[in-house]
């Protein structure tokens, strides 16, 4: 097991504590609100990059191409919110969900200390009273380990690079 896989186990774990016995927990295929409203541009670890990067390399010629095409819109933006340059818009899936990032996996069912729920449909779902008995995941925890993969690059960035070398290849 390496230290990704580990993080891929135990937030598995505590994702599928917290929904089961909630059938109808917000989060599914199509509920794609976070992937549009991101905060900043995807940060990655290497580890976290080459997987990634293994799930874009079985996606579809068009479908890259058209991912490379919002990559390079979303290195331009300066302001947020941001949009997933790999959620398909018209599905609200998303295309390498086997491979997305250690983020993907824990947000709606990991809290940082201070920092709330960050989901705004959840987050509206607790203050309306419900979910008092779920035991979210420790968002900090799971930073510290990850902080131990080295240092992250921009989404924009690795992608880039790895378009740049399939090309000069
Ligand atoms: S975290 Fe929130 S927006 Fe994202 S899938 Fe879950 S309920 Fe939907
Ligand atoms: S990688 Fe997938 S799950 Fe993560 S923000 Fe992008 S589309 Fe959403």
């Amino acid at each position: 097991m390496t230290i990704l896989s580990d993080l891929h186990a135990d937030i598995e774990a505590r994702v599928q504590a917290i929904r089961e016995h909630r059938r109808e927990w917000l989060c599914s295929k199509g509920c794609d609100n976070c992937c549009r409203q991101l905060a900043q541009i995807p940060q990655l670890t290497a580890e976290e990059w080459n997987l990634l990067r293994a799930g874009l390399s079985a996606l579809p010629a068009q479908q890259l191409q058209d991912i490379g095409a919002r990559m390079v819109s979303l290195a331009h933006q300066s302001s947020r919110p941001f949009t997933c340059p790999l959620l398909d818009r018209a599905t609200g899936a998303c295309p390498v969900y086997a491979e997305r990032p250690i983020a993907c996996r824990t947000y709606g069912f990991y809290v940082q200390r201070g920092s709330g729920l960050y989901c705004h449909d959840i987050e509206a779902s607790v203050a309306a009273g419900a979910l008092t008995d779920v035991v979210w995941g420790n968002q900090d925890a799971i930073d510290h380990r990850l902080a131990s993969l080295g240092e992250t690059r921009a989404l924009t960035a690795w992608f880039s690079e790895w378009i740049t070398e399939s090309f000069a290849a």
